[in-house]
């Protein structure tokens, strides 16, 4: 293709970026579609001749863009909203004309060198101990951090330099020896500990890594408290079992609990344990000074992860990672062959924070959007979908037909039908959120804390003030009128 097409190509493909952002309004927020809508109908072999470039955006206009789920739509308020934001676009595309992969220093320097850069700036706007950040030679500092591809990559990463690292004390070998006949044994007493509300990835991660995994009631606020950790952790020694790790959730996914950091890091250090903090959505309420008492604790854990696509201005995917032992990370994940040999010593390779060695360089999304906003407009950011947020919550508090559940510690909000039997309640919620995703006018999330339907509210859209809380409130409150009525014929 040509520079002048290409040209001429972009021009357009900007001018859709530009209208959908702004006026996402103009779909339903969820498809009306059924499952094999497109899939049925789609050619079986990829086209043999080129098309026409407005052949294909015909198609995206008809075909793709009514049987999307809108994330950018004001209405959509499901799972944590992803961010988006022209500086990220923008990043993107250049990161696709690189073309590159890189995994080490030498398959690209300026990239490698640019998200040690970057991933400090982050840490430091979230307030992290600077022990979590590199600090002076790159490959020699105790700390730092790096970009992955999700926050459930990040957290099984860490329970892998957890795991090795243990082992490593019992057994005085790392896992990546030729026999690994008593690491395997090890690992059959080795348990890992997360609060039951805890996200779903670190019971994935747990399985992945085949070690055991207790899931902990919290308290009445749903948090995780040292008491209840370390009566788990007692109970497991008794059986001759070795407590390795402990999963601290900063803003659970149902309704958004922190759990009690400084307890569970108190106890965690009592017996020796790796500390994970999952703070892929609530860390981003860190940007802000004034919410930062659920941090404390933090100078004394082992990593934590944060998505910034989650509240931080981000698309996906841009999940932080950062620990105060990047040695133990890349003593789990390390392998060396030959083609990888680099050029300089001492260099700091990516590769060896991850799996994969095709990395996309997310960075790049991270220093325009840092650039192109600077730590206050970011910040400005973050206080507004916070404000809001509230505002919302107070509208749902005030209505006489919901119960809450949680508190409100950020941008979620869960709720309930109020009704004198509890049964009732759990099941007519769950309708009730079938039915409100069904009307396509607002798009929500159900979910189960602590054995209860809810229906959680989340808040994270660019262009939202008071008055898109007012507006999504009124079709709600519209949405579940209807339901009562249906629902008592
Ligand atoms: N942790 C929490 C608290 C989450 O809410 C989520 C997803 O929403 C995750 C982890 C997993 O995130 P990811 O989709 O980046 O793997």
């Amino acid at each position: 293709h040509s520079a002048d097409q290409f040209r001429h190509w972009m021009k357009l493909v900007t001018e859709f970026c530009i209208d959908y952002m702004n006026h996402p309004e103009v779909y339903d927020v969820v498809t009306g579609f059924k499952p094999g809508f497109l899939y049925k109908s789609f050619p079986k072999e990829a086209p043999q001749k080129a098309e026409p470039f407005e052949n294909i955006m015909r198609d995206l206009y008809t075909k793709i863009m009514p049987g999307m789920t809108h994330w950018q739509h004001p209405r959509f308020h499901s799972y944590f909203v992803t961010g988006c934001c022209y500086p990220d676009i923008m990043a993107d595309a250049i990161i696709s004309s690189f073309g590159i992969l890189y995994f080490n220093w030498d398959s690209s320097p300026a990239m490698t060198e640019l998200e040690v850069g970057v991933i400090n700036w982050l840490g430091r706007l979230y307030n992290l101990p600077e022990a979590f950040l590199f600090q002076g030679n790159v490959d020699q500092s105790p700390g730092g951090g790096s970009f992955q591809e999700s926050a459930s990559d990040a957290i099984f990463i860490c329970l892998l330099a957890a795991r090795n690292k243990k082992i490593k004390e019992i057994t005085g070998k790392s896992v990546a020896l030729a026999n690994r006949d008593s690491e395997h044994q090890a690992i059959t007493k080795l348990v890992a500990y997360a609060n039951r509300e805890a996200h779903s990835c670190i019971e994935k991660a747990a399985l992945l890594a085949l070690v055991h995994m207790r899931s902990i009631p919290g308290d009445h606020n749903l948090e995780l408290t040292g008491e209840n950790l370390e009566k788990a952790i007692k109970i497991d020694l008794d059986k001759g079992l070795t407590p390795f790790f402990v999963h601290v959730t900063c803003g659970t996914t149902a309704t958004g609990a922190f759990d009690r950091l400084a307890e569970c890091v108190a106890v965690a250090k009592k017996y020796n344990m790796w500390v994970h903090v999952d703070g892929a959505y609530g860390g981003n309420s860190w940007a802000l000074p004034e919410m930062r008492a659920t941090q404390k604790g933090i100078e004394d854990v082992d990593s934590v992860n944060i998505n910034m696509q989650k509240v931080f201005l981000h698309s996906t995917s841009a999940s932080g990672m950062w620990t105060r032992n990047q040695r133990a990370v890349k003593e789990a994940l390390s392998v060396d062959p030959a083609y990888l040999k680099p050029r300089f010593e001492g260099t700091n390779d990516f590769r060896h924070w991850g799996t994969a060695l095709s990395r996309r360089a997310r960075c790049m999304k991270s220093w325009f959007i840092c650039r192109l906003y600077g730590a206050d407009g970011m910040r400005e950011y973050v206080r507004r979908m916070h404000r809001i947020s509230k505002h919302m919550h107070s509208l749902l508090e005030k209505d006489p037909r919901i119960e809450i559940i949680g508190n409100h510690t950020f941008t979620v909000s869960a709720f309930r039908l109020k009704m004198e039997n509890e049964k009732e309640a759990d099941e007519l919620t769950s309708q009730l959120s079938e039915y409100i995703n069904h009307s396509r006018k607002l798009a929500v999330t159900y979910a189960r804390p602590a054995n209860k339907s809810v229906i959680r509210i989340s808040i994270n859209h660019p262009q939202s003030l008071e008055q898109e809380m007012n507006d999504s409130y009124n079709v709600l409150s519209e949405l579940i009128d209807e339901f009562t009525l249906l629902s008592q014929k």
